[in-house]
């Protein structure tokens, strides 16, 4: 049984069958970090893989950008728990037959996105293979680190900055260039590293990074903190080319980015007040913690039934 209970879908139904199987020997599954009590402060840990082919393409992105992303995905996770990064460790598979110099690249890429937080690469592994696989895990430090559970009815449901990098997938995907801005929040997320842990500090009750999309996230955070969530999506804020790719998909554009990944921003909830001023990042306001489970999006008061990307739908 996962210590934090996950939402619904085929990929955590397997997550939950190995928490199952393994028991007492990962009593601690299921949130974005792995928090471990050091010398009275937590050490956060986190594990992802970027699969060619699966989360990017190397026609769409350069190696630099392959590695930014991968980094930037494990460090978002210590963004979700309000964690200073010390840095990363990066796992890379290699094709044979790449010419020597494109681990450099990506790695540069890896160290760019370590070095905007205060991180530095900690250590690696080099392997040859059929594909490109980077896989970071990240280590930091936390003082008093929020996790996904905690959320309470009445609280404020908030998330940072604008949603839908998803929308230079969907241009690249329909054979188009993206608009540079959706290009470049897709290519270049910025962990939110100082507004976790401003956050962490400004009496937030539970938070989630946004990395499979607002509509399954969300759900996470109901399931873990056993409450529902109720989002208004004409309330969320919307990233560039959003528009124009929700519209030339046919779907509302609030729609098309709370479907999606990709976005690497915090899903938080705060006390009915709301945040103190002076976040570093911007906050919006998009919903309520109530009695119950799960999360129930509304567009213009109609309920919406979304779902967020699953690797074994
Ligand atoms: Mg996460």
């Amino acid at each position: 049984v996962l210590a934090t209970p996950l939402g619904p879908g085929p990929e955590f139904d397997r997550i939950r069958a190995i928490a199952e199987a393994l028991g007492a020997d990962a009593p601690g599954l299921g949130d974005d970090c792995a928090l471990l009590e050091v010398g009275g402060r937590w050490l956060a840990l986190s594990i992802d893989a970027a699969v060619e082919g699966v989360h990017f393409r190397r026609d769409w992105l350069t190696l630099e950008e392959i590695g930014w992303r991968a980094a930037a995905g494990g460090l978002s996770d210590l963004a979700a728990v309000g964690a200073e990064p010390a840095g990363a460790l990066v796992a890379l598979t290699v094709p044979r037959s790449s010419p020597p110099g494109q681990e450099v690249a990506l790695m540069r890429g890896v160290a760019a996105a370590c070095r905007t937080v205060g991180g530095q690469v900690l250590g690696g592994d080099l392997t040859g293979g059929d594909g490109l696989v980077v896989t970071v895990s990240v280590v930091g430090w936390a003082e008093r680190p929020l996790r996904r559970r905690g959320a309470r009815p009445g609280d404020g449901v908030w998330v940072t900055g604008t949603l839908g990098a998803r929308a230079a997938l969907a241009a690249w995907s329909a054979g188009r260039a993206p608009l540079p801005g959706s290009r470049a929040a897709f290519a270049r997320p910025e962990p939110r590293i100082a507004a976790g842990r401003w956050l962490a500090g400004a009496g937030a009750t539970a938070m989630i990074d946004l990395s499979d999309g607002l509509a399954g996230d969300a759900a996470h955070l109901a399931s873990a903190g056993g409450v529902g969530l109720e989002i208004e999506l004409e309330r969320l804020p919307l990233g560039a080319g959003v528009a124009e790719e929700a519209a030339a998909a046919g779907e509302p554009a609030p729609a098309f980015a709370a479907r999606g990944g990709e976005d690497y921003e915090l899903l938080v909830t705060l006390p009915p007040g709301g945040p103190p001023g002076g976040s570093p990042a911007p906050l919006t306001r998009i919903g309520t913690v109530v009695p119950g489970s799960g999360a129930r999006l509304t567009l213009d008061g109609r309920p919406l039934a979304l779902r967020s990307f699953d690797h074994f739908a």
